[in-house]
């Protein structure tokens, strides 16, 4: 029985004093019981929590009970559980940063909607470039069939990757689409305003299209990622396949973990072996990292880390076994 649910929304709406609102809706928020995570700036709210059914109802009907926010459209996702340990709501100077000289106002400049639909016949469309506008370590858990994978590891990389390889897309129609949709409306926004003649952004994100009725989440390969607990969730409810690939032995896998090397801090996919094989390091470096959190986690002692780095034919670092004596 699932009696939780997982609420991801946005809405673009001027918002005058931030950090006052933000303070006033972390009490309110609190007040049922949510847990989860939500960005304040002057152009917006950004959001996603979860909690009780009946109180996440709550949350939505007061939200659209208030004249500013009553066209804010909730993607909901059934839960048993809180997604979130605890319930930040933080003022921010931008509710997503793709650190433009010049910022965009989605109100003012945005790419076409298109609908789960519209969006898929996009994809099937050879005339058609698909940018996939998240993150590297995002599309390579799941994506749409096809779609472009921009080289980067963060949002506000996009535009300079987009200019270094724009006589690729500049004279095809353009569509693109995220988690929820609300880097897109920017991001289409930007790319309308640098030239580009036909531009198109999945309206809802890929969790609208997940949970639409036609398309049922169908060109879509893999699992989508997810800034919550649940790491990753199902879109494909026609025919999915896994796309994800264990760091260390390419097989299927859709489990992340973050490299125990606080330093490094990886996003990498890998099993459970794998993870107790490598002692969470993505690299020799991290393995062998005198703060690898993996060792403290699974009380480890040193010759146990030291047997698991010498049965993968790796040096354990004579320092770490000096420290102890
Ligand atoms: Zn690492």
């Amino acid at each position: 029985m699932s009696n939780y649910q997982v609420l991801l929304y946005y809405l673009y709406v001027p918002i005058e004093d931030p950090e006052m609102f933000a303070a006033e809706h972390l009490k309110l928020c609190q007040s049922f019981n949510l847990k989860g995570r939500i960005l304040i700036a002057k152009e917006g709210i950004n959001g996603t929590v979860s909690g009780l059914t009946e109180d996440t109802e709550k949350y939505m009907t007061y939200m659209h009970n208030n004249e500013q926010f009553k066209d804010i459209f909730f993607k909901i996702d059934p839960a048993d559980h809180q997604a979130f340990k605890k319930m930040f709501v933080r003022p921010r100077p931008e509710l997503v940063s793709l650190k433009l000289e010049d910022d965009i106002n989605p109100l003012e400049l945005t790419g076409e909607y298109l609908s789960p639909t519209e969006f898929k016949e996009a994809i099937l469309d050879e005339d058609t470039i698909v940018i996939d506008a998240r993150n590297d370590y995002e599309y390579d858990l799941g994506h749409f069939r096809g779609a472009v994978r921009p080289d980067i590891r963060n949002f506000r990389e996009l535009p300079q990757w987009i200019r270094d390889n724009k006589e690729k897309f500049m004279d095809k129609r353009v569509v693109t689409y995220c988690t929820g949709g609300i880097r897109c409306e920017k991001f289409s926004g930007w790319l309308v305003r640098e030239g580009f003649k036909d531009v198109g952004q999945l309206h809802g994100g890929i969790a609208t299209y997940g949970h639409d009725p036609k398309v049922r989440g169908e060109l879509w390969d893999g699992a989508m990622y997810v800034f919550d607990e649940r790491i990753s969730v199902p879109i494909n409810h026609v025919d999915p396949v896994i796309v994800g690939r264990d760091w260390f032995d390419g097989t299927p896998c859709e489990r992340y973990v973050n490299c125990g090397n606080p330093e490094c801090n990886r996003q990498m996919l890998c099993s459970e072996e794998n993870e107790a094989k490598y002692v969470r390091g993505c690299s020799h470096e991290c393995r062998v990292h005198p703060r690898n959190r993996y060792i403290p986690e699974n009380d480890l002692s040193i010759e146990k880390w030291q047997s698991r780095i010498e049965s993968l034919g790796e040096d354990f670092p004579i320092d770490i076994l000096l420290q102890r004596s």
